[in-house]
C-alpha cells in the first residue's frame, strides 16, 4: 500500500434535528458571531429565526450579513468582513449552501488580515495566520462538502476569475449537517449540487494524490448518489434520500479535501468565472461525458469501478469495456436527473470557447486528471459539450 497522510479537524455533527444545536457549538468559539447567509427569502427564514433563537440562548450575540450571492465576489466578502469588524465579531458562522459557508471563511480572513481576501489565494505569497476568526458551518445544500473542507471560492468579476483560499485554518471548527434543512432545496438545485457530490467523489478517486483513506470516502460517495440522488430530485421531501446525500456530500468533502479535484473542476471554476451566472454544478455537468470520453482509458480499472456502481450490467464487462461505457452511463444518469444540458443551455457563445479554454489551465487540478489536458483538448472537449 503506498504511504499517504490524511487530515480532518473538523467535529463533525450530522443527523435530522440537529440545527437546534447551533448555539452551544458556536458559544465555544466566541460570544459576538457573524452569521453569514443569502438574503431572506421564504423558505429561510424560519431557519434564520431559529437559529438566531439558538445563538441567543447560549448567550451569544448575533449580527445577520445576508448578502451572500451564488459564486460569491470578493466585493460580498468585503461587505461581510467589514460588518465583522464593526460588530466585533469573534466567530462567524456560515449558514447556507457552499456560497454562504465559503463567503464565512473568506469573511474570518479578510476580517483580521489587510486588504481584500483575494490576497490570501492559495498560491501567493500571503497567507491567512492564526488570527483568522473560527468558522461554524451550518450547511443547507448536499453538493460542496465545504463544511469539511480547507477551501473557500471567490470570484473576482474584475479579473473574470474564480479562485480560493485553500489553508488549514479554514476548516470549519464545527460543522452541522442536517438533512431535515435540505427539504426545502429545489429539485434543479438538489440536482446540480448533487452532481457535485458525484464530481468530487469521483476526482478525488481517479486523482494520484487519493490514498486508500480518500478512495474508501469516495466510492461509498458514488454509491449513495446513485442509489439517493435521483429520489432526493424527484421526491425533494424524502428524508431517507435527503439523509443519504447528505452523508455523501461529507463523505465526498473529506475525500477532495486530502485528494484534490481534476480536470472538470479546472473547466467549471472557469466557466463560472467568466460566466457568473452558472451554477458550479451545471458546469460541471456540462462538460462531464465529453470529459469521461476523452479520459476513459487513461485509468481504466478506476473508471470501470465507478462505472460498475452506476450500471450494474457492466459487471459482465472487462476493464477497459466497462471503462470506455462510463461516459455513456453518466449521460443517462444526468438525463435521469434532469441535468443533462450542454454549453448552449447556459448561452456560452461558442466563439468564447478557446478564451474558456485558456483559463481551465490557470488553477493547477488540470494536471491531477489521469489524462492530462492540454488548451487543444479542452477546446475540443467544450465543442463536445455545446449541445446535450
Ligand atoms: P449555493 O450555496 O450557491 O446555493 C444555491 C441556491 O440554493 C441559492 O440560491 C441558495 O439560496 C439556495 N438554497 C440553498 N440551500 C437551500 C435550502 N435549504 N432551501 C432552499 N434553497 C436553498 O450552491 P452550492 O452548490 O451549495 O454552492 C456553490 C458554491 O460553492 C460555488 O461557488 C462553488 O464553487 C463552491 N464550492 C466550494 C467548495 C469548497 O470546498 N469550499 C467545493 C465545491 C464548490
Amino acid at each position: 500500500m503506498k504511504p499517504f497522510q490524511y487530515f480532518q479537524p473538523t467535529e463533525i455533527r450530522f443527523g435530522a434535528g440537529r440545527v437546534s444545536e447551533v448555539g452551544e457549538a458556536v458559544a465555544r468559539w466566541g460570544r459576538r458571531c457573524l452569521m453569514v447567509t443569502v438574503p431572506k427569502f421564504p423558505a429561510f427564514k424560519p431557519l434564520f429565526r431559529r437559529v438566531q433563537e439558538s445563538l441567543a440562548s447560549r448567550g451569544v450575540a448575533v449580527a445577520h450579513f445576508d448578502g451572500v450571492v451564488p459564486n460569491p465576489t470578493i466585493d460580498v466578502v468585503s461587505a461581510g468582513a467589514a460588518m465583522a469588524k464593526d460588530f466585533g465579531a469573534d466567530v462567524i458562522l456560515g449558514l447556507g449552501g457552499g456560497s454562504s459557508m465559503d463567503t464565512a471563511k473568506a469573511v474570518a480572513v479578510e476580517a483580521v488580515h489587510e486588504g481584500s481576501c483575494w490576497n490570501y489565494l492559495f498560491f501567493k505569497p500571503t497567507q491567512p495566520t492564526e488570527k483568522t476568526l473560527p468558522v461554524v458551518a451550518v450547511t443547507t445544500t448536499s453538493g460542496t462538502g465545504s463544511q469539511v473542507t480547507q477551501v473557500a471560492v471567490v470570484t473576482n468579476p474584475g479579473e473574470k476569475n474564480k479562485s480560493a483560499l485553500y489553508h488549514p485554518l479554514l476548516f470549519p471548527k464545527t460543522s452541522i449537517v442536517d438533512p431535515e434543512l435540505m427539504v426545502s432545496v429545489p429539485s434543479s438545485v438538489t440536482a446540480a449540487t448533487g452532481f457535485d457530490v458525484f464530481a468530487h467523489a469521483f476526482e478525488s478517486y481517479i486523482n494520484p494524490s487519493g490514498s486508500p483513506y480518500t478512495d474508501l470516502l469516495a466510492v461509498e460517495a458514488l454509491r449513495l448518489v446513485s442509489k439517493s440522488l435521483p429520489s432526493a430530485v424527484r421526491h425533494g421531501k424524502d428524508l431517507t434520500a435527503r439523509t443519504s446525500m447528505a452523508w455523501a456530500d461529507t463523505l465526498a468533502g473529506l475525500a477532495i479535501a486530502n485528494a484534490g479535484v481534476t480536470l472538470p473542476h479546472g473547466i467549471g471554476m472557469a466557466m463560472s468565472g467568466l460566466y457568473p451566472h452558472v451554477a458550479h454544478g451545471e458546469a460541471l455537468a456540462c462538460v462531464y461525458p465529453a470529459i469521461l470520453r476523452y479520459s476513459w482509458d487513461a485509468a481504466p480499472a478506476k473508471f470501470a469501478a465507478v462505472g460498475r456502481i452506476f450500471d450494474k450490467s457492466l459487471e459482465a464487462l472487462d476493464d477497459p469495456a466497462a471503462a470506455k461505457k462510463l461516459g455513456p452511463v453518466v449521460e443517462a444518469f444526468l438525463r435521469t436527473i434532469g441535468l443533462r444540458i450542454g454549453l448552449a443551455d447556459l448561452k456560452i457563445p461558442v466563439k468564447e470557447l478557446k478564451a474558456l479554454a485558456q483559463a481551465s489551465l490557470v488553477l493547477p487540478d488540470y494536471k491531477n486528471h489521469p489524462r492530462v489536458a492540454g488548451r487543444d483538448d479542452i477546446h475540443a472537449i467544450l465543442k463536445n459539450s455545446v449541445s446535450s
